[in-house]
């Protein structure tokens, strides 16, 4: 067989191409963007395999929490940050049926920013990127599906990935999992997966905003129905719930029947809903709540929605994966260098991430059961339930969900040093 050496140890065997690393991260979203950056950052060799050929997707959430930008303060780059065109929202709030309340304010956070903010994803990952791409031992590769995992013997020694000219393969001392819900690496490991169940699905969809409209992010909820609105500054991010496995039934009635119902949900939209003139302008996202029980094989760790889907609630899916990344380079950066992983190490970022990550599942399926469902299955005046009564009348308490959404449970902070 031919083989020929080039640069960063590439192997050309025939028409497979092969690659060595230390760290192959499959997917190049939030989670493995940011473990790309931190571990490249600490002199780790690292390749960030991505199936696309760019950042540019649809919407896949905007929000930026306190606890990155905490991160990103750490890590020299905030003021950067912040000169993107992003918006700052301290507070967010949501009406139920009448009753108008704030439901989190940010300004109290023991952060650097004390606000959300709200930048499409893209921008985020391409800032990351740009700063990644500093780095030489940074590798990024862009339209590079991974496909399956190379073992030997009970050991993942590498992945395969498909390109535009054929399969790759790039061997590595550990590859994590960072490619998603529908993760391919999880599928291929053949990792359990425990579902929590979601029983509702999300709409996502854009309408323009109005000069005069107000400034805050809400929820609207009215009986039977269940509607954000997500202040993009020319429109609003609207995520409409419809029970699970809808969608159809909802097509079938047309999308007047749609126009309908956002209208009323916001009656504020009444004017503008007429844009959704095609399905086309409508994304589904189909929710799952659910987790690996275990997050790792000798050689494979799997970190991000790869290792725990969430639910849209609380807009905390970017956050929980992105600070899985820095728990992982916090736990393997050292240890990689040296070539030194072992699998009581991946056990060890598994147990730091594993309690916030089921705690906020915990609260999102306590409230979708407690508040959400009974919103959607109502055909009824909606009573205003305690604990909104308490937000709307007691200012005090709404630091309680600022901290559980701005900050999440045990926020990690970065430890790895800068090599140069
Ligand atoms: C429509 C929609 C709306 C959402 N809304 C919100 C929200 O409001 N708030 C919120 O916090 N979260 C939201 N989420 C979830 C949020 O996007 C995720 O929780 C978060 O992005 C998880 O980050 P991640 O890096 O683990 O995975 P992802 O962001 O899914 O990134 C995975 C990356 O891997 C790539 N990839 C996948 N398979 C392969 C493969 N085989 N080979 C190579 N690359 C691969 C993907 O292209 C992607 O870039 C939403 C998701 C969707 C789809």
């Amino acid at each position: 067989m031919r083989e020929e050496r080039h640069s960063f140890n590439v192997i050309i065997m025939a028409e497979t191409e092969q690659f060595h690393t230390t760290c192959c991260i499959a997917g190049g979203g939030p989670a493995g963007m940011m473990l790309g950056l931190l571990l490249a950052r600490a002199g780790v060799d690292v390749i960030v395999l991505e199936k696309h050929a760019d950042f540019f997707r649809d919407f896949r959430g905007d929000t930026i929490h306190p606890s990155t930008l905490e991160l990103l303060y750490e890590l020299g780059y905030i003021d950067d940050f912040l000169k993107l065109p992003i918006q700052r929202a301290e507070r967010v709030g949501g009406t139920i049926g009448d009753c108008k309340f704030i439901a989190a304010d940010f300004t109290h956070l023991p952060t650097h920013c004390k606000f959300l903010a709200l930048a499409p994803q893209w921008d985020f990952l391409n800032f990351i990127a740009d700063r990644a791409k500093k780095y030489p031992a940074f590798h990024l590769k862009l339209e590079h599906e991974v496909t399956d995992l190379i073992r030997e013997g009970k050991r993942i020694v590498g992945v395969r990935a498909k390109t535009k000219q054929g399969t790759v393969e790039v061997i590595a001392d550990l590859v994590v999992g960072a490619d998603g819900r529908g993760s391919c690496v999880r599928e291929a490991s053949g990792l359990a997966v425990t579902d929590l169940g979601a029983p509702f699905d999300v709409l996502w969809m854009r309408v323009s905003r109005k000069p005069e409209d107000s400034e805050q992010s809400l929820g609207n909820f009215r009986s039977g129905r269940g509607l954000v609105t997500i202040n993009r500054k020319e429109y609003w991010q609207c995520g409409y719930l419809i029970p699970k496995g809808s969608l159809e039934e909802l097509k079938k009635k047309g999308l007047a029947e749609l126009q309908k119902e956002i209208a009323e949900s916001a009656p504020f939209l009444r004017e503008q809903v007429g844009e959704l003139d095609s399905w086309d302008k409508i994304k589904l996202l189909t929710v799952q709540i659910n987790h690996l029980d275990r997050w790792h094989l000798p050689g494979l760790l799997c970190i991000g929605d790869a290792a725990h889907a969430m639910s849209p609630m609380g807009g905390v899916g970017v956050n929980l994966a992105i600070q899985d990344a820095v728990a992982a380079a916090n736990i393997l950066a050292a240890r990689l260098r040296e070539k030194t992983v072992t699998e009581e190490l991946l056990t060890r970022v598994q147990e730091r991430r594993e309690w916030p990550v089921k705690m906020t599942q915990r609260l999102q399926v306590f409230m979708q059961n407690k508040f959400l469902l009974p919103v959607l299955e109502s055909h009824v005046r909606l009573a205003t339930p305690w604990p909104v009564k308490l937000l709307a009348n007691f200012p005090i308490f709404r630091r309680i969900p600022a901290r559980i959404i701005g900050m999440g449970f045990r926020p990690e902070h970065v430890r790895t040093p800068e090599i140069k």
